[in-house]
């Protein structure tokens, strides 16, 4: 019998590689529940494609579609509880994923999670969800799965450090002044990665490697102090994490997101995949890395001490950072205006009283963090 699989957010990046990973595995899992935004096109193409029993999608407005499909934002839950659905790939973008992860854990789903943002926001809650209902998480974040295949095996009281690699972004050599009025366009140009806009953003400022730190805290119970990041701009390494003894053992292989998505999918096994191009070290040349400059990615900054602080400031660095990204790609506020917003919005309510244990508490945080991410954006 093959296994079930949802595919929320099944236009996008994540969604697309992960339909072109099961193209290839028909025999092993079958597409249950699709989900999209509003690409009603693509939607119904992939639905035409794979024939899942259920198909959602969010913007479509109030008629109502034909049998198994549902428009609105309750077919996210839907898909990721559906009865034959075994695993739930979370390819959502922002804080849009969090319900249909809690739901799908409580339900005892596995969930393959892209969808970075719900771990931020509510990593104790995500826990308490998995742990009530016997789901799990299993990272599909390249650095992630890197992670966790070096300490597959290993005991916890083993581990003694974690290295997440980044590429440093487009702008990584550029002269701070150019970068702050860098446009769109610069912006959107990721030099190893195709990418959703807000991730390929968020990979310009290094935002998204402070989300990943808070990320791996959870899904290694490392505290952030231990998990330290290195420029290295091939992306070939993708993780490293040392042992007790002095040991390190990485992750490695051309970047591509179809890898770890499959062995999310298979995880812990392995599987034969022909479509994934194979390493060849004379041909990856020469890998180099570099210390992560503070001044240049003042953003990152901001995260790691939201890590530190922990409570709802998490929360908040991601809800600023999601309005402020938005404002940046409608062109009303410039690059170097991100950082300055994330940062102005932590100082003034930097969540540090509130432990982030309540679904209440998180999304109280994470309204009043957009909501002084605008006024920031304002003035
Ligand atoms: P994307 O913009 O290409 O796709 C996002 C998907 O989410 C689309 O299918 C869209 O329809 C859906 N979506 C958007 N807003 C929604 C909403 N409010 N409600 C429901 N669905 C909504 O983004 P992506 O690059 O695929 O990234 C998705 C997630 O995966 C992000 O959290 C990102 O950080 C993470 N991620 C992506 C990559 C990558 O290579 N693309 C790598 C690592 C992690
Ligand atoms: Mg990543």
């Amino acid at each position: 019998m093959s296994v079930g699989v949802a595919v929320l957010g099944s236009t996008g990046s994540i969604g697309r590689s992960t339909l072109q990973v099961l193209a290839r595995q028909r025999e092993r899992f079958r597409v249950v529940a699709i989900t999209g935004h509003s690409n009603k096109d693509l939607l119904a193409q992939q639905a035409q494609e794979w024939k899942p029993a259920f198909v959602g999608l969010v913007n479509g407005g109030s008629r109502e579609p034909g049998a198994g499909s549902r428009n609105g934002t309750s077919c996210l839950v839907e898909a990721a509880t559906h009865p034959d659905v075994q695993i739930v790939v979370n390819g959502i973008v922002g804080a849009a994923g969090l319900e249909a992860t809690l739901a799908a854990l409580r339900a005892g789903k596995r969930v393959a999670l892209a969808n970075k943002e719900t771990l931020v926001m509510a990593g104790a809650l995500v826990a308490e969800a998995a742990r009530q209902g016997g789901g799990e998480i299993v990272p599909v974040d390249s650095e992630h799965s890197a992670v966790l295949q070096c300490v597959a095996g290993r005991r916890p009281t083993e581990l003694a450090r974690l290295i997440l690699t980044a590429s440093g972004g487009p702008f990584r050599t550029w002269e701070p002044e150019r970068v702050s009025k860098a446009t769109v366009a610069e912006a959107l140009k990721h030099p190893t990665w195709t990418m959703g806009k807000k991730i390929t953003v968020d990979s310009a400022t290094l935002v998204n490697k402070a989300l990943e730190v808070i990320e791996a805290q959870f899904l290694f119970d490392v505290s952030y102090e231990r998990i330290d990041v290195v420029i290295h701009p091939q992306s070939v390494i993708h993780g490293f994490a040392e042992f007790v003894d002095g040991s390190v053992l990485a992750q490695v292989g051309f970047p591509t997101m179809e890898l770890p998505i499959l062995y999310a999918l298979t995880y812990p096994d392995r599987v034969p995949d022909q479509g994934i191009r194979r390493f060849d070290p004379v041909a990856a040349g020469t890998l180099t890395f570099e210390a992560l400059d503070p001044h240049r990615f003042p953003a990152y900054v901001v995260g790691r001490e939201a890590a530190r602080v922990g409570g709802t400031a998490p929360a908040r660095f991601n809800a600023a950072n999601e309005v402020a990204v938005q404002l940046f790609l409608e062109e009303q506020i410039t690059f170097g205006r991100i950082a300055e917003i994330i940062e102005r919005v932590l100082a003034e309510g930097s969540g540090e009283k509130e432990e982030g244990t309540s679904l209440e508490e998180v999304l109280a945080a994470d309204a009043d963090a957009r909501r002084l991410a605008r006024e920031a954006a304002c003035s």
